[in-house]
């Protein structure tokens, strides 16, 4: 079928937090003909390498087809879906007897779809009374979360894409877009081209996005948080601050700025914390006072580190002293990891959350439990990732569930989780392809999820944009969606009536009913727009940004919020917070580098669905290890030797690639190498388990570590 034909289904990316449209036409060979979606706001058209290669990776032959189960120490086994889901049911049941809730965890993805996450979530913190439900989202964004709940009372991001197109300063801090977040770079490209929009971008390493700017600060590592203390001061000096918006929606100003006062006074100081040549600081200041329209984006950088709150609130004081929020071209702006991050955080796939951006306050807690007639709600906050999998380790959690995600390759310490996994009571695991590294830890179930090009739902991208995923291939095998098998297990443990549902529609539904339920204002997280979508209207849902309140907010929802306050804090003020002082670097005399780990251009997470595409894989086909040319000297490697890179948790094997856009003293390693399509390229495994005290975030971007020829 030509592209664009009546056939053409039109969905969203199962990738990045950009969040493309996408154009699918099954091609009757098994692929599809993939074009970006001209209509969709996020991309407009546009499709990045990924994207453009989904039609490559979606065939039948690394699928899972069949529900599959191990009694004792056999191996798996083909069973029927009765027996798979009668077997999760009484496991569950036993669990719950013999050691309460306390022992069940499930967790998560941000690749899974958001009435998948509502079912999940509403079965473990409503119906089995535990919240250890956290999801791979806390190793991507937990600290935007903790950040934006601190400083604005609420999860919400401000902006729209368009805002990107409409600054005449974007700084990119802690990401490399240009790689990362692809399509969205493009849109800041044009816009520079066609409005002239300076690009600053701050990073410990000189990247593909650094290339692009007019003015690149490459900091110490985990110094953010002090270069915009210094800015706050540098602002309040040079009378930059909007006076009017700090006295009418903000409160906690004079003490976070009298905070950065003491540890940066000046240039002078901010340059000797951060590392950087103070007429470059002093550029930037300058360029950030000089600018209305600014907006500032920041990712994983920021998040995955130690003290990624205190960065994020660092970021978001600057935008609050000049009141440059919630306004076309200006605000802070988290660019978000994962295709759905943003819609886990609203049905509450975080521990430390309930559906519909509620916490777990008494009273909202007891909200829930009437909205869902729930007999056993969670009461407290659960264990988030790293906890959970170390309580696991320690035998204190016995029955788990992950759903589409990988975290024998991803969590820190990996080799730790996979052994806490391979020795639970229980372990089920719902996945859509055969042999990953966690379907090696010896699950008891293995349930086959339907796949993208078959899912049925939606997804929240980074600027709050509500997208269907909707089918255009039948579901492989035996494959179900993941909501139909909770809701089958529901059943089984006697709580049908609160799962009885006909399909994503009726969840939707369901979800958006509970965001409007008591909410009178009080909270962000508003669907009641959306509540009563018959199910024609499901089925043709056009993007629509979050809230959608009320008819009146319209077919494409809210662009904007904050730009004239109405915070959701009990003030309605947005408040100050002031980041910790930034400590030294947590470098061991045995271990004098810092491995940073992130993503490459053409590959996602573990490789499942971007290795099936070998153009994909031509860009970069093997795991290695980038190093400063002073620090390979150093350790006796030369460009293309193969090192070892060994950490206090683990090692591994990488091609060294001399990089002087490499800080000294610092290496980076991609994270999509795993156990099953490489021999040692493993990083999670290196990973410390360190996190940010407020967001429970791991700091997967500076674990002390060493290099070796092999
Ligand atoms: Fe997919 Fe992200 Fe690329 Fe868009 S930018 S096509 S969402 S991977």
């Amino acid at each position: 079928a030509p592209l664009s034909s009546p056939q053409a289904t039109s969905t969203t990316c199962p990738y990045c937090g950009v969040g493309c449209g996408v154009k699918a036409t099954p091609d009757g060979l098994g692929g599809a003909l993939i074009e970006g979606d001209a209509a969709h706001p996020a991309n407009l058209g546009r499709l990045c390498s990924k994207g453009a290669a989904l039609g490559e990776t979606i065939g039948l032959e690394t699928r899972l087809l069949h529900p599959m189960m191990r009694e004792g120490a056999g191996d798996l086994r083909r069973v029927t879906w009765d027996s798979a889901l009668d077997r999760v049911a009484e496991g569950f049941r036993r669990v719950l007897a013999e050691h309460g809730p306390q022992a069940v965890a499930f967790y998560l993805s941000g690749q899974l779809l958001t009435e998948d996450y509502y079912a999940a979530n509403k079965l473990a913190k409503g119906f089995l009374g535990t919240a250890n439900v956290d999801t791979n989202s806390r190793l991507c964004m937990a600290s935007s979360v903790a950040g934006h709940k601190r400083a604005f009372g609420s999860d919400t991001v401000p902006g729209s894409y368009e805002d990107l197109e409409q600054a005449d300063l974007i700084v990119l801090t802690g990401s490399n877009t240009a790689w990362c977040h692809p399509v969205l770079f493009r849109r800041m490209v044009a816009a520079r081209q066609a409005r002239g929009t300076k690009l600053v971008v701050i990073d410990p390493r000189r990247t593909a996005t650094a290339e692009e700017a007019d003015l690149f600060l490459p900091l110490a590592h985990g110094t953010d948080a002090a270069l915009f203390s210094g800015l706050l001061v540098h602002l309040t000096d040079t009378g930059a601050l909007d006076e009017t918006f700090i006295a009418q929606h903000t409160e906690g100003f004079a003490e976070t700025l009298s905070a950065a006062r003491a540890e940066t006074p000046d240039l002078a100081a901010t340059a000797r914390i951060t590392g950087l040549a103070e007429a470059d600081v002093a550029r930037f200041f300058a360029l950030f006072r000089a600018t209305d329209r600014v907006v500032t984006c920041y990712s994983q950088g920021v998040n995955q580190s130690r003290r990624g709150t205190d960065k994020v609130n660092a970021i978001l004081n600057c935008h609050l002293a000049t009141g440059r929020i919630g306004r076309e071209g200006m605000g802070p702006f988290s660019l978000t990891g994962q295709p759905n991050a943003m819609g886990g955080r609203e049905v509450g796939g975080l521990a430390n959350q309930l559906a519909a951006h509620m916490g777990f306050s008494p009273a909202e807690v007891d909200r829930v439990r009437r909205f869902w007639g729930a007999p056993h709600m969670a009461q407290a906050e659960g264990l988030k990732a790293v906890d959970m999998f170390a309580a696991m380790e320690r035998g204190e959690i016995k029955a788990l569930w992950v759903m589409g995600t990988n975290p024998a390759v991803s969590l820190p310490r990996a080799d730790a989780a996979r052994r806490a996994m391979a020795g639970l009571d229980l372990f089920v695991l719902s996945e859509n392809v055969l042999g990953t590294d966690t379907a090696g830890c010896a699950p008891h179930v293995l349930l086959p999820a339907v796949a993208w090009g078959e899912k049925d739902g939606t997804v929240t991208n980074s600027e709050r944009r509500i997208s269907r995923q909707r089918p255009f291939l039948a579901p492989a095998g035996e494959a179900k969606p993941d909501w139909w098998v909770l809701a089958q297990v529901a059943r089984r443990l006697g709580h049908g009536e609160a799962f009885d549902w006909r399909g994503p529609a009726d969840i939707f539904r369901e979800h958006a009913a509970l965001s409007a339920f008591e909410n009178n204002g009080t909270r962000d997280f508003d669907l009641s727009g959306l509540a009563d979508l018959t199910d024609a209207a499901y089925e043709t849902l056009a993007p629509v940004q979050w809230p959608v309140r009320t008819a009146s907010d319209g077919p494409h929802g809210t662009e904007r919020l904050f730009g004239t306050g109405g915070f959701f804090t009990a003030s309605r003020r947005a408040r100050f917070v002031t980041p910790a002082p930034v400590a030294p670097a947590p470098v061991a005399e045995d271990f004098p580098l810092l491995l940073n780990t992130g993503r490459i251009r053409d590959q996602w997470h573990t490789m499942t669905r971007t290795g099936l595409s070998p153009r994909l894989g031509s860009h970069i086909s093997a795991p290695f290890v980038t190093v400063h040319p002073d620090d390979a000297r150093a350790a006796g490697l030369t460009d293309g030797a193969l090192a070892q890179v060994e950490t206090a948790h683990g090692r591994a094997v990488l091609e060294v690639r001399l990089d002087d856009g490499q800080r000294p003293g610092t290496v980076f390693a991609p994270i999509h190498w795993s156990a099953t399509n490489s021999s040692g390229g493993r990083v999670g495994a290196l990973v410390h388990p360190l996190t940010d005290p407020v967001s429970g975030q791991p700091d997967l971007k500076a674990t002390p570590a060493r290099l070796a020829p092999v």
